[in-house]
């Protein structure tokens, strides 16, 4: 890895030639699969991601030269879903390099200005502020609760507008927030096992509130204390995704900071990516940083609570839930910490439970962080693939272990008519739990 003094190490040389071109992501790829096109499939990707590293470092390209427009978009229709890495024998680490890509794309590419200023305030101020989240929810709050989102949806402005699908896309605004518990500690029932520190994500805290209590709920009734450190941040999964590494490192930062590690064993949270993303908080950082050591020690803490308990193991009575289930892997916990195991074993311990496997559950639902706001279209065609191996399992229940995830299925549900309840997997342990 090279350095770079705002955005941390840059990959290098061998990181693109690691690439053999043997084509064995290619049907892993969702854009591949969908398009066919070389230029949106990984190795095309890489290819083309190596062009720019080459004419970079010969100085053939001039760093403030523009990049075309190609590159630009196959690099922006990539999901980040990082199942080529999965499927690559020849250990290509994707995920790293589209994200440097994307930041070259950021400090390259002319966009005008007021996407630039809009870009600007949602990747660095508007994720790192909960006032900001928190006005923004009771704005969305008015229009989803006082009939207009009923009326707009009713006269079809939004679809005259080309908002239809976007406005199914948002989530449900919560009535508490959970920013309201930071700098809680809840006690576990019974004998102390362990003592958790729980992520708590932004957007979640006023979008996922319930899940996050149901989370704390099942950690407690299995015996851990959980803390919810107060001046934690956004774990910056959006920005890096986006190319704001600069951004990125600065809320790593911050969660470096109010975690304490010697009082943990385990940062656990309940969002694959951005569990994804606090495992690797030491790619953020070059070795000669301060902040180096200390994010790997941080990453080697961290646990996405699906994996957490299920090595911990479950010392709650589970009820009976006479539900038949199915499970879409978060690309994140799958191909970004490679668990599949850990929440499928949780999900077959719930007495009764009837556990079916969705077809093709590795392919990505077209959630992809901003992925579903930013390329709508394609993210909607993968959905209704999706859809419909979901249907096909005749399950009720769709679970799966990001909140991301549940906004794009639930969206799917909505939009193909269909009547399945999407669930994160701890909240079924919940509901087994406290057997409502
Ligand atoms: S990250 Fe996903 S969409 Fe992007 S190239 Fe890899 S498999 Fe394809
Ligand atoms: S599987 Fe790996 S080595 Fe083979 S083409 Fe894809 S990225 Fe390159």
């Amino acid at each position: 890895m090279s350095q770079n003094p705002n955005s941390g190490p840059s990959p290098v040389y061998e990181d693109y030639t690691r690439c053999i071109h043997c084509g064995l992501c290619l049907n892993a790829c969702p854009t591949y699969r969908l398009w066919n096109l070389e230029a949106d499939s990984p190795r095309g990707r890489i290819q083309q991601m190596f062009r720019v590293f080459q004419g970079e470092s010969s100085g053939q390209s001039q760093p403030e030269a523009r990049f075309s427009q190609g590159f630009v978009d196959h690099i922006n229709k990539c999901l980040d879903c990082r199942a080529c890495e999965t499927a690559c024998p020849s250990g290509v680490e994707y995920g790293k390099l589209v994200e440097h890509a994307r930041a070259r794309i950021e400090r390259r590419y002319e966009r005008s200005w007021i996407a630039q200023v809009a870009r600007n305030f949602f990747f660095r101020d508007f994720l790192s502020a909960s006032h900001f989240i928190e006005d923004a929810a009771r704005v969305f709050r008015l229009y989803q609760r006082s009939g207009i989102q009923a009326v707009a949806r009713g006269i079809g402005i939004l679809k005259l507008f080309g908002l239809a699908e976007r406005d199914r896309l948002l989530p449900q605004i919560d009535g508490d927030f959970f920013f309201n518990r930071f700098g809680s500690t809840f006690a576990p029932v019974g004998p102390r096992r362990a003592r958790v520190a729980f992520f708590a994500g932004c957007i979640a805290n006023v979008t996922f509130s319930r899940l996050n209590e149901a989370t704390i709920r099942v950690l407690t009734a299995n015996g851990c204390e959980v803390v919810v450190p107060k001046e934690q941040s956004c774990c910056g999964a959006l920005s890096a995704h986006a190319g704001f590494r600069d951004a990125a490192r600065g809320f790593a930062r911050k969660n470096l900071e109010a975690f304490q590690l010697h009082d943990f064993d385990a940062i656990v949270t309940n969002a694959a990516g951005c569990g994804s993303t606090m495992k690797e908080y030491d790619h953020l950082f070059s070795t000669h940083e301060l902040e180096h050591a200390q994010a790997r020690a941080f990453a080697a803490k961290t646990r996405d609570v699906a994996e957490f308990l299920a090595d911990l193991g479950l010392t709650a009575k589970l009820g009976s839930l006479r539900l038949r289930v199915t499970y879409q892997d978060s690309c994140h916990l799958l191909h970004g910490q490679k668990i599949r195991e850990a929440p499928r074993k949780l999900l077959r311990g719930i007495p009764d439970l009837d556990f079916v496997e969705l077809p093709h559950s590795e392919i990505c639902c077209g959630s992809a962080g901003t992925y579903n706001v930013t390329q709508t279209e394609t993210s909607l065609q993968l959905l209704a693939e999706k859809m419909r191996h979901a249907q096909s399992t005749g399950a009720e229940t769709i679970a799966t272990a990001n909140p991301g995830c549940i906004l794009q299925l639930r969206a799917g549900v909505t939009l193909h008519h269909l009547n399945q309840n999407v669930l994160h997997v701890v909240e079924l342990l919940d509901r087994a739990i406290s057997g409502r």
